[in-house]
C-alpha cells in the first residue's frame, strides 16, 4: 500500500505465499519503502532483516531466490501501471481479483467491497456498479464479506492480458507452479546462473526463423 495525501491509501501490488515485503526483498536495504496491509489472514514468517541478510551471504541460492523474486515483483508493479493507465476498470478489477485468487487459492476470495474501493482507489458506489457488471455478466457472484469466482476461464478471458503477462513472468523467472485453479503453490530454487528454456512467444520470430 502507497499512503497518499488526504489520507487515502492505493494497493500497488499483491503479495502471497510466493514472496516477501519488507524492505529486504532484493538487497536488503531498509527501511522498506511503503507499509504491507494484510487483507487476507495465513501463516506468515517474519524474521529479523540481519539474520536474513546472514542467511542470503551463505546461500547463494537463497539470494538467487530473492533477486529473481524481485524481479517479479517490479513486472507486477510496472504492469499494474500500464493496466491503470490504459485499460477500463472491469479489466483492473478482474485482474485484482485473478492475482488475489493466485494467492489465496480458493474460489471464496475473502474481499468486501469497501476493501476492493480502497485497493483500487476508486469508490464505493463505483466499484458495486462494476462488480455488479461483472456478476451479470456470470464472472463472478458477490455475496457478504467475499466475492466469488465463479469461471476461472471465462473471467481470464474477460480481463486484459496483463494478469497473464505477469503470472508468464512469475513462472518464467521466478519458477512459479500453478494449480489448474490458478494458486501458485510452490517456486522452485534454481542453481544461479541456471536459466529456464525461453517460451516460444518470448523468442523474437527473425531468432526463430535464425535458429531453423
Ligand atoms: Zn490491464
Amino acid at each position: 500500500m502507497v499512503p497518499l495525501s488526504g489520507g487515502r491509501t492505493a494497493e500497488t501490488a499483491t503479495v502471497g505465499r510466493e514472496g516477501a515485503v519488507g524492505g529486504v526483498v532484493s538487497h536488503g536495504y531498509l527501511p522498506a519503502f511503503t507499509q504491507c496491509v494484510v487483507q487476507v489472514e495465513g501463516a506468515v514468517l517474519r524474521m529479523d532483516a540481519d539474520r536474513l541478510r546472514e542467511a542470503k551471504r551463505s546461500s547463494s541460492t537463497l539470494n538467487d531466490l530473492f533477486v529473481r523474486y524481485a524481479d517479479c515483483l517490479l513486472a507486477q508493479v510496472l504492469q499494474s501501471v500500464a493496466c491503470n493507465a490504459a485499460h477500463p476498470i472491469e479489466q483492473r478489477v478482474l485482474r485484482w481479483l485473478l492475482g488475489l485468487q493466485d494467492r489465496v487459492g480458493t474460489d471464496a476470495l475473502p474481499v468486501t467491497q469497501v476493501v476492493l474501493a480502497g485497493m483500487l482507489g476508486i469508490g464505493r458506489t463505483y466499484v458495486t456498479t462494476v462488480l455488479t457488471k461483472l456478476q451479470d455478466q456470470g464472472l463472478i457472484h458477490v455475496g457478504r464479506g467475499r466475492i466469488y469466482m465463479l469461471d476461472r476461464a471465462r473471467t481470464e478471458a474477460a480481463c486484459c492480458d496483463c494478469h497473464a503477462r505477469v503470472r508468464g513472468h512469475f513462472r518464467t523467472v521466478l519458477g512459479a507452479i500453478y494449480a489448474p485453479d490458478g494458486e501458485i503453490v510452490a517456486v522452485e530454487a534454481t542453481e544461479p546462473g541456471t536459466e529456464p528454456p525461453p517460451r516460444p512467444d518470448a523468442i523474437l520470430p527473425e531468432l526463430r526463423e535464425a535458429g531453423r
